[in-house]
């Protein structure tokens, strides 16, 4: 194993701040895994699962029964984790901009396209590294205004030339469900089943360029924009946004778990040498615009009637608002059926705030489909 330590600019006079990336196997042989820990930096237990899959990495290691590379970042966002105010974890959003540490990846397909048009012939294997080759040059050519931006582009460097990116997360009370794109929900179909995800949501484009979607999203579109002329393979990159349970569920157990799922998936990736574990069987995937975010439609107390991992049919309530002004009584109802895979931790609600999330199996949503 081999470490490296990369530091960011310095956003003020007198800081530094700096991140750690794993290095186990051999690059020589091309094939790669990525997987990096808490990008939103309150998001604690992938971090736990970090450290439980970097001792199972290095063993393997020794081994020699790593095929390839694989890159672990046991903690991907310093800036984030230091944004504590007045006794409250602040990790989701860049306090100087306000902007989502998970959006706002560069999306390369339009730089890329006419980049490699003249590049490219009829190896798919060729044209794999031609655009990697490319989205590193381009990579390489961002130049970060503010520390968070390099941060960004570091993340998405390390990350770019990967066959297999998960980007391992939380939710605030959750059971664990997975998010990729459509063309690859199949492909995420093992990593579900060893994972005991409850739901595994797909869509073609999600809005404000998350991580994942960033490093998948480009194989597949630049597939269809060559389609008839060069070849392209669409699945070149599968990437993922794993997100392991609620953000308490912080324990050596569940950690030792999720990392012995993990090992499984690269093993059946072909990442590790050896026969996987048979994959139990996972939960069916359903489409991110089929998503119910159950909204409040008036302010007040929340008392849910339902739970992570519940399943709900449509119609039947979910909680009740209760105003502390007038004691009316709101009842909230499904409008899909589905399982209740996440919900909020807070228990006050101001109208308009999304309570829980229902992944139902008929989209019905488009536009911006992830919550802020
Ligand atoms: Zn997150």
């Amino acid at each position: 194993m081999q470490t490296q330590f990369h530091e960011l600019p310095a956003a003020s006079a007198g800081t530094t701040r700096r991140l750690r990336s794993l290095h186990f196997g051999r690059a020589e042989t091309g094939r790669k895994a990525y997987l990096q820990a808490a990008l939103h930096a309150d998001e604690v237990p992938p971090m736990l699962v970090a450290q439980a899959l970097a001792e199972r990495l290095a063993a393997l290691d020794t081994a020699g029964a790593i095929a390839g590379e694989i890159v672990l970042v046991p903690m991907a966002n310093p800036i984030g984790l230091a944004q504590d105010l007045q006794g409250t974890a602040f990790g989701r959003f860049d306090l100087a901009t306000g902007v989502n540490f998970n959006r706002q990846f560069r999306h390369l397909t339009p730089a890329l396209a006419p980049l490699v048009e003249p590049l490219l012939c009829a190896d798919a294997d060729a044209n794999t590294r031609t655009i990697r080759a490319a989205s590193r040059g381009l990579l390489a050519a961002w130049q970060p205004a503010t520390e968070t931006e390099a941060l960004k582009r570091l993340l998405q460097t390390l990350a770019m030339d990967a066959d297999l990116v998960l980007d391992l997360h939380c939710d605030n009370q959750a059971v664990v469900h997975l998010y990729t794109g459509t063309p690859q929900a199949d492909a995420f179909a093992p990593l579900a089943g060893y994972l005991g995800a409850q739901a595994l949501l797909h869509s073609e484009v999600s809005g404000d360029e998350p991580f994942d979607e960033a490093a998948a999203r480009i194989w597949w579109e630049l597939a269809e924009r060559f389609a008839g002329r060069f070849a392209v393979d669409p699945l070149a990159c599968l990437a993922a946004t794993v997100e392991l349970r609620g953000e308490t569920e912080v324990s050596q157990e569940l950690a030792e778990h999720d990392a012995d799922a993990l090992v499984a998936f690269l093993r059946f990736g072909g990442h590790i040498a050896g026969t996987p574990p048979p994959v139990p069987p996972a939960c069916a995937a359903t489409p991110l615009e089929g998503v119910e975010p159950v909204t409040a439609l008036t302010s007040g107390i929340v008392v849910f009637a339902k739970a992570p991992g519940d399943w709900v049919e449509a119609g039947e309530p979910v909680a009740e608002i209760v105003d502390p002004l007038t004691d009316v009584r709101t009842a909230l109802l499904a409008s899909v059926s589905g399982r209740c895979f996440a919900r909020t931790a807070r228990r006050y609600a101001t109208r308009g705030m999304r309570l829980m999330k229902i992944a139902g199996a008929t989209a019905y949503r488009s536009g911006k489909l992830l919550s802020l």
